[in-house]
């Protein structure tokens, strides 16, 4: 059998027709830049979300660099987040001179600590840049009472955290991951809970001056055609992608609910065995698994050895941001951050979405078990 890490095949043999017709429509019309899918698809965003306002650009990574500029995290300004994580995380500050101010992750969640936070605050601090991963939320009440007592913006991280919700066990008082920051931040890249057929992204906020700029940024910085305010960007989610986003966003619920069963049947087959542990969740909070994650005793073995079996596996990151060739001039060293680079030794994606057999997650199981049996 053959487990692919991800696929994006099965799902669009499944809505065959509904995805040609979105595609088909848009061509049909001819709206390709800002057309009315791209304004349909933001206000369903708001609805899912209760964010006030959303407002899409060409990809997660823009968005973080159009927020971070907004936000005023750039001249030397100070912004405190974690190594862990994506590149675009931390490039989004560099890319305006700001300092990427890093915080060890706890080992538990592999989100920022957020115990270690205060001690890095000072008067140049301008914000701090939490990261949703994998399949929780950073711990935001935290975040956002350091933010208020220090006069910090922040700006969530929540490319990854798509339907992830804080309290969100109360179905009346939960916030969406990306709403409880300044601004938020979402990547539509196919592999992403909400993925679509290409790249895309999108800010939210509940803030209205901050989202007027985020409009007229995307337009390299035009209040109106050809009058522009600001230096901006070039920065809009295709038509295309818009129109595709909807469809996909008919059915998210149920894929949110898939990925989460499909995190049960990993967790209880692979409870019993003593080399592996699973993370946990920690806080008040509604989790998905976008990204399903052991940590392992002889990870490169096992991920070869799952690959030969012609199982797809990841690893989500190899080196923490720290220890990365284009941040050495910020000096940091080897054993600066412990948990982090740990975690980047152990840890080990296995596939996961919503169309994976309860079949094939058996078939992965009983590789790994036979790997430690070896
Ligand atoms: C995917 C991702 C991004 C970047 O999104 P793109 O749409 O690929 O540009 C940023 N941060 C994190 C944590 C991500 O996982």
């Amino acid at each position: 059998m053959k487990v692919d890490f991800y696929t994006p095949k099965r799902e669009y043999n499944e809505k065959k027709e509904e995805f040609n017709k979105a595609i088909q429509n848009v061509l049909e019309k001819g709206n390709f830049i800002l057309g009315e899918e791209v304004s349909n698809l933001e206000r369903a965003i708001e609805e899912y979300t209760g964010a006030k306002h959303a407002i899409s650009v060409a990809s997660g990574t823009d968005a973080l660099v159009i927020s971070s500029d907004i936000l005023g995290f750039k001249n030397g300004k100070e912004v405190i987040t974690s190594p862990f994580t994506f590149l675009a995380s931390t490039s989004c500050l560099v890319k305006h001179n700001a300092k990427p101010v890093f915080v060890d992750i706890d080992e538990d969640t592999f989100n920022i600590d957020t115990d270690k936070i205060e001690e890095k605050i000072n008067s140049n601090t301008k914000g701090i840049l939490p990261i949703h991963l994998f399949c929780q939320m950073s711990d935001m009440d935290k975040i956002m009472d350091l933010a208020s007592k220090n006069n910090l913006s922040v700006l969530e991280d929540a490319a990854e955290a798509f339907g992830m919700k804080w309290k969100g066990n109360n179905s009346t008082t939960y916030k969406h991951s990306g709403t409880l920051g300044d601004l938020g931040v979402f990547s539509f890249f196919p592999t992403k809970t909400l993925g679509g057929y290409g790249d895309g992204g999108m800010i939210i906020t509940n803030n209205s001056d901050l989202a007027e700029k985020v409009k007229m940024f995307r337009v390299h910085g035009a209040s109106k055609k050809y009058h522009y305010d600001y230096i901006g960007y070039n920065s809009r989610l295709d038509t295309i992608q818009a129109a595709l986003l909807l469809v996909k966003l008919k059915y998210i619920d149920n894929s949110i609910i898939k990925r989460n069963i499909v995190s049960n049947w990993y967790k209880e087959r692979l409870k019993s065995i003593p080399y592996i542990k699973i993370p946990k969740i920690k806080n008040d909070q509604h989790p998905v698994y976008y990204v399903f994650n052991i940590l392992t005793e002889k990870r490169d073995e096992l991920c070869a050895y799952l690959k030969e079996k012609e199982i797809g596996c990841s690893i989500y990151y190899p080196i923490p941001l720290h220890l990365q060739k284009c941040f050495s001039y910020l000096g940091h060293k080897k054993g600066d951050f412990p948990v982090s680079e740990k975690i980047c030794e152990e840890i080990l994606a296995l596939p996961i979405y919503p169309e994976i057999s309860e079949e094939e997650v058996d078939f992965v199981c009983n590789a790994i078990k036979s790997f430690y049996k070896k």
